[in-house]
């Protein structure tokens, strides 16, 4: 990815951003993100044509179909493994715009028993992204339902998947100053015309929990994710309840650790953060580590996270691309393979993108996580 030429303009949701600060002081960068993604009419997602060649940023069903197909089989047989339930839940959540699950219920016709038994639930909270996913789906013959939020699935076995939906939920950043850690909020640049970072005046509350400040230097960033972590409980909690388990692939670090990795891309090119709320999408790296703990400390069996690229290899990658080269034209085998080296090549999206897997406790370990 470059860096951009910036040529940012003034949104109507940094205007309104900016009065808000002027009344009330800065803000926490979690509701800064929370307005710049979801905002209902000015929001990113609500408002752009985020995925794909023509988006912002492009994802891995978008880049290959491989990938949906071997995460379709990988469902299918999830669903063995929980003794093919004849009616469950299959849910996604953050569709964009559908590419995902069409692939799978493609892949997953092998066995329309699986296809029968799915009640399909998609999660988004963009409108316009829900008009895509029903144009996407509209001929497939499962029973499809939208939800605003997951709180809304019914209870019920279920197989839950969700690729590049966590790096979106909003994170507050810690910084330590020379004596305390204290949060990183979005106040004004003197002119009062723009946003900038700012630090709060007072430390961190004592309720957070955050490294201590004997162990960690001035300037270290330490990132929290609270959405993801409730989400990820919520999730655990449920799986546990209904049985059954959730796949979640997304970049990041398998441990805690510190820096600023918070980012925002625009017409596939790095964009600062606070410029134009509304016209980029904004992400950070996903904490493997402190999701896990999450999990498990709600009683899920937590698997991995292993890297994208050695998941999809030992789900068959190399063998599907190979079965599938056989029978096209050299130039289609070449895009194949391209695209099939792209979302799983360490230099590419097969290191940095991790895959990990929360599980009712009473299902054996999953394919690609034995012995994890
Ligand atoms: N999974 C897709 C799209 C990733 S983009 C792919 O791999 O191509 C993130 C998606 O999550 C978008 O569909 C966005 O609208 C959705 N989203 C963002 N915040 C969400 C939330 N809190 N709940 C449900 N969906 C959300």
């Amino acid at each position: 990815m470059t860096s951009p030429a910036v040529n940012a303009e003034i949104t109507p949701l940094q205007e309104r951003l900016i009065d808000l600060i002027k009344t009330n002081g800065p803000i926490s960068i979690a509701d800064y993100m929370t307005d710049a993604l979801g905002h209902p009419h000015e929001g990113y997602y609500m408002s752009s044509s985020p995925v794909g060649a023509e988006g912002d940023f492009i994802t891995a069903p978008e880049i290959s179909q491989i990938f949906g197909e071997l995460i379709g089989l990988w469902l299918v047989q999830s669903w063995t493994d929980m003794g093919s339930p004849p009616a469950f839940n299959l849910v996604e959540i953050g569709p964009g715009r559908g590419a995902l699950m069409a692939d799978i219920l493609r892949a997953a016709r092998l066995r329309p028993e699986f296809v029968n038994a799915a009640t399909i639930w998609l999660v988004e909270t963009s409108g316009r992204l829900r008009h895509e996913q029903q144009r996407r789906l509209r001929t497939e013959s499962a029973a499809i339902q939208w939800a605003d939020a997951f709180s809304d699935v019914a209870p019920g076995p279920t197989l839950l998947v969700a690729n590049e939906l966590f790096d979106c939920l909003p994170i507050r950043q810690f910084i330590r100053t020379k004596t305390s850690w204290r949060e990183r909020l979005v106040g004004l640049a003197d002119d009062d015309q723009a946003l900038a970072f700012t630090i709060d005046k007072t430390p961190a509350h004592p309720s957070l929990i955050l490294p201590s400040v004997e162990e960690t230097t001035a300037g270290d960033i330490f990132e929290i994710c609270e959405g993801g972590q409730a989400l990820t409980t919520e999730i655990a909690q449920y799986l546990i309840e209904n049985s059954g388990r959730a796949l979640i692939i997304d970049y990041g670090h398998l441990a805690s650790g510190f820096g600023d990795t918070l980012q925002a891309v625009r017409d596939h090119a790095y964009w600062p953060p606070l410029s134009s709320p509304g016209r980029a999408d904004i992400t950070a790296h996903i904490d493997f580590e402190a999701l896990g703990r999450a999990a498990f400390e709600a009683g899920a069996a937590v698997y991995g996270p292993i890297t994208q690229g050695a998941f999809l290899e030992r789900l068959g990658l190399s063998l599907r691309v190979e079965r599938l080269c056989k029978t096209i034209s050299p130039a289609e085998a070449h895009e194949i393979k391209q695209s099939a080296h792209r979302i799983s090549a360490p230099s590419q999206m097969g290191e940095i993108f991790k895959a990990f897997c929360l599980s009712s406790p009473d299902l054996p370990a999953p394919a690609g996580f034995e012995g994890e």
